[in-house]
């Protein structure tokens, strides 16, 4: 019998889901459903747990239900299953996207018996109404899909779904049998664990852990400095590969989705402000890799399944080591490379605080938990991969991480920071616990604030005790940063963030041990994200008169070649940087003022040919460090005209909803082609004007000497053009033919 149906399971596997040999515990588990035992799965993302649920359910009599906390989720799985079998009735979804009539066909084809695999959303289940319709037909048995959100505890709480075990046993009831349940997830803390299997009722369900393990993935947690150039430097340097860079806001997200496509890269935003249409096409476009890298929220992975992400990039860390490990497991599922890098800077947990403020107390003490592991997480100098697994209830020998973890791979300086932890804490106490940290360093390294004269700091014991060669403020934030980790400090956020002495730490100050303060992370000195500059510095180097002559000759053999004036080929800023410069690559090129990357392809070979023979031929030491493209000064109002016009929006409606006149967004836009970006305002002059006057415009910029407007106008003019209309069709032939 066992053997038969063995037999059977993986001919079902073959034969339905066309896989040669189950993945993991896979078989296990779907054996000991089968035998009717509560089964609770543990499994990290891309594990392969929904099939541990699918193929039972095929086989078994009866249809099952499967609680899913997502409409896509739910979606996608349904359209795979139907792709399998040729019978639409197999798979079924119940959620609040379905109209009356999709509802009568999804429940006569349930009463059918036609459908082994029903999918609902927890409130579907645990709406009043249904639960008749549950007990009317033959239930095989209950999967709970992502079972973490049962936890407060877990990264993605939702309530409905602890209301699920009383609905269980009421079907069960009214059927007369014990229904068996398996519960499944991707990230459990033994502290989640636990609360899932009280709240399902499953203490004695059989546990399926597998290893968290992703051997292939390199964690790497770099401070926050200059982050945008960062961001952009590394995307640039991965080009080609599939990439996703998370961003906590939506504003940020479009901000460097932006500077990704500026810079040349085909990168695009998604956030929950899109809409839906919006939001899959862009799914789409990168699963089909016309989209290399996306920029989001963490609204974005969900359920999408692409194997060859080679890198995820955190902008800001996460609330939590269980997002960070679900958002970082979207690389490499296929087991090849898989890069996770996060700029961290202590501000964003100050900031990530300060979300917590207002909501209830129990939320706020779970909220603060979890940031305290990740700062520990992000503030260790060991090894990261033991970290996270040991989090995860897991241990791992950390020689096995070999060099896939930053700190594996260049191990930092630690120092013995036991003395100075007590100081710490003893300072805390001196203040009385009224103080900020900033105001406890501050009395520490001895410099008496407004604050510290206020309060008389100077007459404490305490005041400069801290201030010696070799400590200064920013080992002292790591110091308190170990200290409240470490649980010995609390930090009170409803109050200003007040230290508080906790009693672990009063009992530390009588028992000191050892706690090791890495020296070298600095993490919190960050600047703003804003330090990209918008040129190439005028002085920074000196220009190449020799080599600026070489360009102008070869722009004028390009322009007669494309007929095209020299100045719209590449205009003499332009030359005058690259002979400061001096880009060899198009890549490279695309990073001079006024090239993007379209005018790069289309006319830089020659360019950067004749630049990297004169380089090697004067043997010239090129600066080594070229800047990063902007979108020029004064992003926020570029980035969105940018954005709007790829969206088609009327001309005006832009100008009108950023409140700027529309002599200002002419100017804008001109400033945006200058600096080499397509604008496409095709569309809006299709409105306004006719196509042959638009032709006459074109052909006269073709041929004239220079772009200025004052002198089309007197070419043009009269009644035909109006200024405006000349600047607007200047900007589309720059688009067009220039850029
Ligand atoms: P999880 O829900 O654990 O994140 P999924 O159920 O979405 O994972 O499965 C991840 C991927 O693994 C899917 O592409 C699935 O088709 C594939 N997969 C599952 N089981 C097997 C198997 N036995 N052999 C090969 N591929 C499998
Ligand atoms: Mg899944
Ligand atoms: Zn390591």
């Amino acid at each position: 019998m066992a053997e038969t149906l063995e037999l059977s399971l993986q001919g079902t596997l073959k034969k339905i889901f066309g896989f040669e040999k189950f993945k993991g515990n896979q078989e296990k588990i779907i054996n000991s459903l089968l035998d009717g035992t509560d089964t609770f799965v543990i499994m990290p993302t891309g594990g392969g747990k929904s099939l541990c649920y699918q193929l039972p359910a095929i086989i078994s009599e009866g249809t099952a239900i499967i609680v899913s906390p997502l409409i896509a989720l739910m979606k996608n799985q349904v359209d795979a299953i139907r792709g399998f079998s040729n019978e639409t009735g197999i798979a079924h979804f119940l959620n609040s996207s379905l109209n009356k009539a999709d509802i009568t066909q999804v429940k006569k084809d349930v009463l059918a018996g036609k459908t082994k695999l029903l999918y609902v959303a927890p409130e579907t289940l645990t709406k009043e109404d249904n639960i008749k319709f549950f007990t009317e037909f033959n239930v095989s048995f209950f999967a709970i899909d992502e079972a973490h959100c049962i936890s407060e505890w877990g990264h993605d709480f939702r309530p409905e779904y602890r209301r699920l075990r009383p609905i269980i046993d009421k079907v069960g009831k009214r059927m007369k049998k014990n229904i068996p349940v398996i519960a499944l997830t991707a990230t459990a803390t033994p502290k989640v664990q636990l609360d899932i299997q009280k709240n399902l009722g499953m203490q004695d369900a059989r546990l399926f852990k597998s290893s968290f393990n992703r051997g292939n993935l390199y964690y790497d947690i770099r401070p926050k400095n200059n982050v945008t150039k960062e961001i952009i430097k590394y995307v640039k340097q991965n080009a080609g590969k599939s990439g996703i860079v998370y961003c906590l806001s939506r504003k940020k997200v479009e901000e460097i989705a932006e500077l990704l496509k500026v810079n040349g890269v085909k990168a695009a935003p998604y956030h929950a402000g899109m809409d839906a249409k919006e939001r899959a096409k862009v799914q789409d476009g990168f699963l089909m890799e016309d989209i290399s890298v996306i920029v989001a929220t963490i609204a974005f992975g969900m359920g999408i399944d692409k194997p060859d992400v080679r890198f995820v990039v955190h902008h800001d860390i996460p609330k939590s080591l269980e997002s960070y490990y679900q958002e970082t497991g979207r690389a490499g599922r296929d087991g090849g490379e898989g890069n996770c890098v996060t700029f961290y800077s202590y501000d964003d947990i100050v900031k990530l605080e300060k979300f917590l403020k207002g909501k209830p107390v129990a939320e706020v003490e779970i909220g603060k938990a979890l940031l305290n592991e990740t700062v520990s997480f992000a503030e260790t100098t060991a090894c990261r991969r033991t970290f996270l697994l040991h989090y995860f209830g897991e241990d791992f020998d950390e020689k096995k991480c070999d060099t896939m973890c930053d700190n594996c791979r260049h191990p930092k300086q630690k120092v013995e920071g036991k003395a100075d932890v007590a100081l710490a804490i003893e300072a805390v106490l001196a203040v009385k616990e009224k103080h900020k940290t900033k105001d406890v360093i501050n009395a520490l390294m001895g410099l008496l604030t407004s604050t510290g004269k206020t309060y008389k700091h100077n007459d404490l014991e305490v005041f400069g005790e801290g201030c010696t060669d070799d400590k200064d403020d920013r080992y002292w934030s790591a110091v308190f940063r170990q200290a409240l980790v470490n649980g010995l400090l609390t930090k009170d956020i409803e109050n200003y963030g007040l230290l508080k002495v906790s009693d672990k730490g009063k009992a530390y100050l009588k028992k000191p041990y050892s706690i090791m303060i890495s020296r070298d992370h600095d993490y919190d000195d960050t600047e703003g994200d804003d330090a990209i500059v918008a040129s190439v510095g005028k002085g920074a180097g000196a220009l190449d008169q020799a080599l600026f002559n070489m360009l102008k000759a070869e722009v004028k053999k390009l322009s007669t070649k494309h007929k095209l004036p020299p100045y719209a080929v590449f205009s003499d800023p332009s030359l005058e940087e690259m002979s400061i410069q001096y880009p060899t690559t198009i890549e490279e090129l695309t990073r001079i003022t006024g090239v993007g990357q379209g005018k790069a392809t289309k006319f830089g070979a020659s360019i950067v040919a004749l630049i990297k023979k004169h380089v090697e031929e004067n043997e010239i030491d090129r600066p080594m460090d070229m800047l990063i493209k902007s979108v020029a000064n004064k992003t926020s109002n570029k980035i969105y005209i940018i954005q709007n016009v790829d969206r088609r929006i009327n001309l005006e409606s832009i100008a009108k909803s950023k409140l700027l006149s529309f002599e200002d967004l002419l100017r804008e836009m001109e400033t945006i082609v200058f600096s080499g970006t397509k604008l496409n305002i095709r569309y809006y002059l299709d409105e306004i004007m006719d196509i042959e006057k638009q032709d006459e415009a074109i052909e006269y910029f073709r041929e004239s000497e220079n772009d200025s407007i004052d002198a089309a106008l007197k070419e043009l003019g009269g009644d035909d053009f109006t200024e405006e209309e000349i600047r607007l069709m200047r900007i589309r032939f720059f688009s067009e033919y220039a850029n």
